[in-house]
């Protein structure tokens, strides 16, 4: 029975009843599924994800979110073997899948984790330190990040029907933004399962993610100024859509991933015997043939210098010749196949059209086999590549790179920046001049630089695997977009949004105290108080304590840390920031804990940090110091039985002139709940 793909709209899945297309598979092209999104009224698919996706989402803090995620996640990761079966017919071998589906899932645990630790138990973040804008302090600016009211539309690729679903839904989910989603036509079955898997996991709530199998008609006609697409697929498609009059009229954000012609380079130190060497041509060889090429971040220039390109040529036949295509489910396969033979067609073409410039040295367009989607990989070499143009542009989106040799470091940056830029570039050396010069001679043309020497070979993650906590995206000819990068990728879906007002009524509008705001000194010390009795600005202003030139001394024996500074006169009135002997910083944050503390059991716990320490003014013996410390924020922890308090903490002498300003971190125990 053919398998005809839904649509999951409005709540409910969905299933077109004309307009299909077929879609074949890459081991011997017999219908897998079909595809249609005939039917479909996407002003209503719209209306739905804001009304009732968008209403839901902003109602849940970043921890509830975060929370749906893992509760998704675990679903997914229980239930990923028949994703992997699947994926046998879009041409990927288990390995192949591994970053698809596991690191999709694994993509979502690490946002959900993430945003627990690093983001509020709130619905909006304040950003950065608040900004000083007047003499008295009465009137300052502060960032906070809120959620759009729009809807994220996000068009993958073919190649990761899994995780480009799925790097992307993290973020913006967590963002508070519902989603539409739209997989690649080619490998939509895989896609459509994970969405089952999704919905059957029963954690999303209405209307936060919709999928459309098929073509996407007049959504993005239809987007607004608080929506935001995020495309990865062809330059081309790209193109196309970032042309659409809506996109332009209304400045709708536009995230684009495209493809990128990623070079590797090996440094002018790295010869054959050198572990650089090999590594490069274990990580080439990865490249070139694991998802048989067809990934976004794979090698497709191959930067070497020209007194090695005989030993990397040999060295590359001599590892390519381990992979031959075959079925993607047998275990004997060393490696999968093209998605389908259409995109195998394509890739001959762009094989042709690099032969303009490049000659193959390995593999060959002759004997290519009818029934399935296999090609062995291509290597093809460039003589003079500063001067060609081809093979810098065209990307054969299969198992195919070009060599291309260089004479000095300068020709080497030269050729990386030809390819107008790339997501990743791979070095492979053990020199630090080679490195420094690469680094940043070709960065502005990157999103990430991978280093693999022999320090760390063995730990390194890959050249090809964009990681969560890192940036993924390029500028240029990559697409200009950036995806993932830990929290900062949230960010990207939400409006930041300067405010200027009083410190009063910042601290009242965001829930945490601004520097300036309203100071609540207590009879009772606030440390006597538990976590939910705590309330922002409460503030304890301790006694006055004189530092003694005793007391520097006590200390600098007792730990140790007998720099000059703190010991001999003459030596410390010669520095330029001291006019003599001086108490130690770390003398002044314990004295300050000595002032503040209060000695018996009680509702704090723990210290357990402190942030943003800097110290101001030097203290001079004789000098009198005495402590400011006022409640900042609060933060629930996981264990409902005690949270995070943040005090902003002001060390002042005797002028009331501050000489140290910290965070400070407790947990405060929490009454039990009733
Ligand atoms: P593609 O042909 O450009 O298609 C990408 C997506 O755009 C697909 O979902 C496609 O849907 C959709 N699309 C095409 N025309 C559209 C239109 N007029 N309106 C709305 N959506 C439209 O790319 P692909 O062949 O799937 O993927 C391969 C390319 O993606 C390669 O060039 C590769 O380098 C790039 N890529 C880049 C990254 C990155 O992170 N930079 C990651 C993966 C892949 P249909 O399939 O239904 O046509």
């Amino acid at each position: 029975m053919t398998n005809i793909l839904n649509s999951y709209i409005k709540g409910r899945w969905f299933q077109a009843e004309t307009g299909f297309k077929d879609i074949l598979s890459a081991i011997d092209s017999t219908v897998v599924a079909k595809i249609s999104s005939a039917g479909i009224h996407f002003g209503e698919v719209i209306d739905y994800a804001k009304k009732v996706g968008g209403a839901n989402l902003r109602k849940m803090t970043f921890h509830q979110r975060a929370d749906v995620l893992k509760k998704i996640a675990l679903h997914l990761d229980a239930n990923k073997e028949k994703l992997y079966t699947l994926a046998f017919q879009t041409g990927a071998t288990k390995r192949d899948s591994w970053p698809d589906i596991d690191g999709g899932i694994i993509t979502l645990f690490a946002y959900s984790s993430r945003a627990r630790k690093e983001l509020p138990d709130k619905t909006f973040v304040v950003e950065g330190p608040s900004e000083r804008l007047s003499k008295n302090q009465t009137f300052s600016g502060q960032h906070i990040l809120t959620s759009r009211e729009g809807v994220a539309v996000h068009i993958n690729a073919f190649n990761f029907p899994c995780w480009g679903l799925l790097e992307k839904l993290a973020p913006a989910f967590l963002a508070g933004i519902p989603v539409i989603t739209k997989p690649a036509t080619a490998t939509a079955y895989v896609a459509e399962a994970l969405m089952k898997l999704i919905v059957e996991s029963g954690a999303l709530p209405d209307g936060a993610l919709q999928f459309i199998c098929g073509d996407t008609g007049d959504l993005l006609d239809r987007l607004d100024g608080q929506d935001i697409v995020s495309f990865t697929g062809s330059a081309h498609t790209a193109e196309l859509l970032q042309q659409n009059p809506s996109i332009a009229r209304n400045a709708i954000r536009f995230i684009a991933e495209r493809d990128s012609l990623n070079a590797a380079i090996l440094g002018s130190d790295a010869n054959k015997d050198s572990p650089e060497f090999a590594n490069f041509i274990k990580e080439v060889t990865r490249e070139m043939t694991a998802k048989a090429g067809q990934k976004c971040t794979a090698i497709r220039r191959i930067i070497v210098p020209q007194a090695y390109l005989d030993d990397v040529t040999s060295a590359l036949k001599q590892s390519l010749s381990k992979y031959i295509p075959g079925n993607p489910a047998s275990k004997e396969s060393s490696m999968g196949l093209l998605v389908s033979k259409k995109q195998r067609n394509d890739v001959i073409q762009a094989i042709r059209q690099l032969q303009s410039e490049a000659e193959i040295v390995y593999g060959s367009l002759e004997n290519i086999d009818d029934k399935s989607a296999a090609l062995s990989p291509v290597l093809l070499s460039c003589s003079e590549p500063l001067k060609a143009t081809v093979i810098h542009h065209v990307e054969a989106f299969g198992p195919v790179a070009t060599l291309m040799p260089y004479k000095t470091t300068e020709e080497a940056i030269e050729l990386v920046k030809k390819g107008e830029g790339s997501l990743v570039a791979s070095i492979y050396t053990y020199d630090d001049r080679f490195a420094n010069a690469l680094t940043f001679g070709i960065a502005p043309y990157h999103g990430r630089l991978y280093f693999i020497d022999r320090d760390s070979k063995d730990e390194a993650t890959g050249h090809g695997s964009p990681l969560p906590a890192l940036v993924h995206g390029g500028p240029g000819r990559a697409g200009g977009g950036e995806e993932m990068a830990g929290i900062r990728g949230i960010f990207h879906y939400m409006q930041r949004t300067a405010l200027q007002a009083s410190p009063k009524r910042l601290t009242k509008l965001l829930g945490e105290w601004s520097y300036g705001g309203d100071q609540t000194v207590t009879e009772e010390h606030p440390f006597r108080r538990d976590f939910d009795g705590l309330e922002i600005g409460d503030t304890i202003r301790t006694k006055e304590r004189t530092i003694t030139l005793d007391d520097i001394e006590h200390f600098a024996n007792f730990t140790g840390d007998t720099f000059y500074a703190h010991m001999d006169e003459e030596a410390a009135a010669a520095n330029p920031f001291f006019p003599g002997r001086v108490a130690h910083g770390y003398l002044l944050l314990s004295f300050a804990a000595g002032l503040f503390v209060d000695p018996l059991p009680g509702p704090l716990l723990a210290n357990y940090g402190i942030d943003n320490l800097r110290f101001l003014k030097p203290v001079s013996p004789g000098d009198a110091i005495h402590v400011r410390l006022t409640v900042k924020e609060k933060r629930a922890a996981r264990n409902p039985e005690y949270g995070e308090v943040r005090w902003d903490a002001e060390i002042f002498n005797q002028n009331e002139e501050t000489v140290a300003r910290y965070n400070l971190l407790t947990m405060s125990s929490r009454q039990p709940a009733l």
